[in-house]
């Protein structure tokens, strides 16, 4: 009888003595230089303390609990994990090859895998979400997700679109015909008039996608005004954001015009229509490439000298249009769109996108906030993701040196990663 008494007092008791001793996940962060997403500003010497998989608190001098592991990182940057807006998880081109040779050479379980492969990659370079965007079969983008989520696999968080709503070519160009039609039935969902496309966006939502991807043009047809239409209202009505492949600008004003949430590329884009996103809060995720993502493909492609000069020049007018949009006031995310089969890893070929924003003239700052805090607004994630604040996810990136005053070198040199509170790379 004591001795039930004693168990049932001791069961009470448990939570009182717990109060004083931090859980096995606790960590007190001293970054040398801390960047505030939210304010968009580096700041000097601030504490982050993480409890289980969220963060408690971030200032000056926390009172922690006792047996709250420390980590001194005074000469280290640390920030938010990164995100990447447009990934490409379940697809790799090889530089010469068909854009379909890797759907018609490959399985569907061998895609699967190599993603998993891709995904840890990504997690090691300091990404802790993705937003992956189509070119992944018949909803393997959301196994590999759920193999995440559950544990099986170590990557990313990764927020998904499921098959890419497409016209009938989809994006397979230069194929044969009759060829055409059936691999882009096995990647795409082909829309066919309007309640098609209500249907489509309904099997999306039934699948449980995060953001619905739409291709306004392929290369011999794209999407009607009204499939486009009823495609973003259904969304919207499921609580879906939509964003749109769109490369020129009558494009984009089409798709404007049907009322999309973002824009992936936009290379070639009027002033008229940047006005008109930045007014309706439509964001640009400007996928460019670095110079040495260009000779990274060089070099794939076996061509041993690279015209640094020429390859500036080809770039340019990217680098206006992203100077023009930040003028203007566009919403910028971070998307690499990297898929190419180069030397470089998946996860350091997409923050070469972040690298190509500082060759064109985004401060380091602006480069941080759209591959956090802007990105996490784009995804519907508003302090939760991409920002170190109290109750946000305790998702970290720590770099080796300071990552603002010596960014593209810093930027690859990775100290640790924490995802959901726990250490997840440690080199
Ligand atoms: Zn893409």
């Amino acid at each position: 009888m004591i001795k039930s008494y004693c168990t049932l007092i001791c069961i009470a008791l448990l939570p009182l003595f717990s109060i004083a001793q931090a859980p096995s996940n606790s960590y007190l962060i001293r970054a040398g230089k801390f960047y505030d997403a939210e304010k968009n500003v580096f700041i000097k010497n601030q504490e982050i303390w993480i409890e289980g998989n969220s963060i408690k608190a971030v200032g000056n001098k926390l009172t922690v609990p006792k047996g709250t592991t420390i980590i001194e990182l005074p000469n280290a940057t640390v920030a938010p994990g990164l995100i990447d807006a447009h990934t490409h998880l379940l697809m790799l081109q090889k530089v010469d090859d068909n854009i379909a040779i890797d759907v018609l050479m490959n399985s569907p379980e061998y895609r699967v895998l190599r993603a998993a492969g891709f995904a840890r990659s990504y997690l090691e370079s300091g990404f802790t979400t993705i937003r992956d965007l189509g070119n992944s079969g018949k909803y393997l983008d959301k196994e590999v997700a759920v193999a995440i989520r559950r544990g099986f696999v170590q990557g990313p968080r990764m927020l998904v679109s499921g098959p890419i709503l497409s016209a009938m070519d989809g994006q397979f160009y230069q194929l044969p015909q009759k060829d055409q039609e059936a691999i882009t039935k096995s990647e795409y969902r082909v829309i066919s008039g309007v309640q098609d496309a209500i249907q489509a966006v309904k099997e999306h939502v039934n699948n449980m996608v995060d953001v619905i991807k739409i291709v306004a043009f392929g290369e011999r047809m794209g999407l009607e005004m009204e499939e486009m239409k009823a495609i973003v209202q259904t969304a919207h009505q499921y609580g879906l954001k939509v964003t749109a492949h769109a490369n020129s600008d009558n494009i984009i004003q089409q798709v404007l015009e049907a009322g999309v949430d973002g824009i992936e590329h936009a290379y070639y884009i009027s002033d008229s229509s940047l006005a008109r996103m930045a007014r309706r809060g439509v964001y640009m995720v400007p996928t460019d490439p670095s110079i040495q993502a260009i000779i990274d493909t060089e070099e794939a492609q076996r061509k041993k000298e690279h015209d640094t000069t020429e390859i500036k020049k080809m770039l340019q007018p990217l680098t206006d249009r992203l100077t023009r949009a930040r003028k203007m006031g566009v919403l910028i995310v971070a998307g690499s769109d990297a898929y190419f089969d180069t030397k470089s890893s998946r996860g350091n070929a997409a923050k070469q996108t972040l690298a190509a924003y500082w060759e064109e003239g985004m401060p380091v700052t602006d480069i941080l906030q759209a591959a956090t805090w802007n990105a996490a607004l784009a995804l519907g994630r508003k302090n939760e993701l991409g920002v170190l604040r109290q109750g946000a996810k305790a998702d970290i990136v720590v770099f080796n040196g300071d990552l603002e005053a010596n960014f593209k070198k810093t930027l690859f040199d990775v100290r640790m990663v924490i995802k959901d509170g726990k250490i997840v790379h440690q080199p």
